[in-house]
């Protein structure tokens, strides 16, 4: 019998690994916990610049709906968390319009329609098929602009039916949209405040490589500061993302499983790892707070669909220099292939003058850009999943576990907040959940 080194390895030290390792080492388990990066986190990333008043964060940055098991773990931690200001303004003939009643005609509008109940239909299909008749282009145009920007999401590939769902229940239905007021490094702080004690062993820059697997009986091998290290377990939480778990073997960064994990070809191939432009633009005052007598100094988000950032938004309530700039879906890869960040920063500023005109010089009030290609990075490879059509259930189907051994955690298989660091909070949860029990509670 091969020596167990201990009761559970989980991979992966995003979220839902750190919230999965807490909840087994809270039952008494021993868990050894492997992470690729030099920190933990994962798509979470906080950075802080001396003199910025809020926190920059390179990925993860709101919490949509109320979103309870996070704003739980924040409150046991001691953090709050802030609503972000709502106020939309779009450009319309030239024109910044206070924008803030766009969104609710088109949830409507979805809402109302029976066409879904049949079958599920790309978002394109089912706005240009279906709401054409009660939504306006520029609803529409609006409409595919929020699912790439969202959702990170191609709509000629995007479950128009998982999409409405998410529209209209509590993530972007009508639940607040906040921040933790600290940054979501505070969720950290708080997910690692759980796993002080004998019953982790946490093991940074170490690589998994290989998983090789049978009922009761896990050998996860991998890298650390470049010799070879193998574990064994009767059991493994796998907490990757969506899109290094489609990496085929071979692969830069892939993990090979042995045997392959044939039962999740279908869920894998359901579901797609979007991707995202977030730039963070500093700069040497807070220009748009001023202009125009002051009308936008409590704007939130701006919304320019014709040019090549369509979002941009402040940190309001907070005051701060610092407008991040935002593309997702297909424009985003558009955006960023072959461009270098300079090139990307040079293109926000086109759209920024696009929006505000050219009264500002904006280069000359640049002072600094931050930026993270989550699509380029091997540990991430994308920066979060999205349902294509007609595959509602591969969340589910990737999350079931295989032989009482492999359970699967991360993002991309949680139903209810697919794509959310709440998403991946449950996950952990929830897979934690389903070893213990299967280990006899
Ligand atoms: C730019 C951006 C903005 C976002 N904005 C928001 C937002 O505002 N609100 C929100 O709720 N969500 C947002 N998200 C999504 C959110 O960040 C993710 O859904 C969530 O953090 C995913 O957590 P996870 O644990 O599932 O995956 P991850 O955080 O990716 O964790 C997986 C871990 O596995 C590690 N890993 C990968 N390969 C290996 C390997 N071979 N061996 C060992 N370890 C490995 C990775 O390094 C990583 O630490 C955003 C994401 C991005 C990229």
């Amino acid at each position: 019998m091969v020596q167990r080194d201990c009761d559970v390895i989980v991979i992966g030290a995003g979220a839902a690994g750190l919230r999965a390792a807490g909840e087994l080492v809270g039952a008494g388990r021993r868990v050894t916990l492997l992470e690729a990066r030099d920190r933990v986190g994962g798509r979470i990333w906080t950075r802080r610049e001396p003199g910025v008043a809020v926190p920059i964060e390179l990925g993860a940055e709101f919490i949509h709906g109320h979103a309870p098991v996070t704003v739980n773990l924040l409150e046991r931690a001691g953090s709050a968390v802030i609503e972000a200001a709502d106020s939309h303004y779009g450009l319309e003939e030239g024109q910044l319009q206070h924008r803030d009643d766009f969104f609710a005609p088109i949830r409507a509008a979805m809402a109302a329609s029976d066409a879904l109940e049949r079958a599920d239909l790309s978002l394109d299909t089912f706005l240009d098929q279906h709401l054409a008749a009660v939504l306006s282009p520029e609803q529409r145009q609006y409409a595919r602009m929020m699912a790439e920007g969202f959702d990170a999401a191609d709509t000629s590939r995007a479950s128009a039916r998982s999409i409405v769902e998410e529209w209209t229940g509590d993530t972007l239905g009508g639940g607040p949209q906040s921040r933790p007021r600290e940054g979501y490094e505070s969720l950290l702080e708080a997910l690692m405040a759980g796993l002080t004690g004998e019953g982790l062993r946490l093991r940074l820059q170490s690589p998994v490589q290989r998983v090789r697997w049978s009922r009761g009986s896990v050998e996860v091998a991998g890298e650390f500061c470049g010799a070879p290290f193998a574990l064994h377990a009767p059991r493994a939480i796998v907490a990757l993302p969506l899109g290094v778990l489609q990496q085929l073997a071979g692969a830069h960064g892939a993990v090979q499983f042995m045997p392959a994990l044939a039962a999740k070809r279908t869920a894998l191939a359901g579901l797609a790892s979007g991707p995202v432009i977030k730039l963070q633009l500093l700069f040497a005052r807070a220009f748009w707070e001023t202009l125009e007598q002051g009308r936008y100094h409590d704007a939130g988000f701006f919304h320019v669909p014709e040019a090549e950032f369509p979002t941009f938004w402040t940190p309001a309530p907070a005051s701060a220099p610092l407008l991040v700039a935002w593309a997702g879906g297909p424009r985003a890869k558009r955006l960023a292939a072959g461009a270098a960040p300079a090139d990307l920063v040079c293109t926000a500023l086109e759209s920024l003058e696009h929006l505000f005109g050219t009264d500002v010089d904006l280069e000359s009030e640049l002072r600094a850009f931050y930026y993270h290609d989550w699509q380029q990075d091997p540990l991430s490879c994308g920066a979060y999943s999205y349902v294509t059509v007609g595959a509602q259930s591969a969340r589910t189907a990737l999350a079931r576990p295989l032989e009482d051994t492999l359970f699967f955690a991360g993002e991309a298989t949680d139903e209810e907040e697919g794509g959310t660091v709440a998403g991946a909070l449950l996950s952990g949860e929830r897979a934690a959940r389903e070893l213990l029990a299967a280990d006899g509670g």
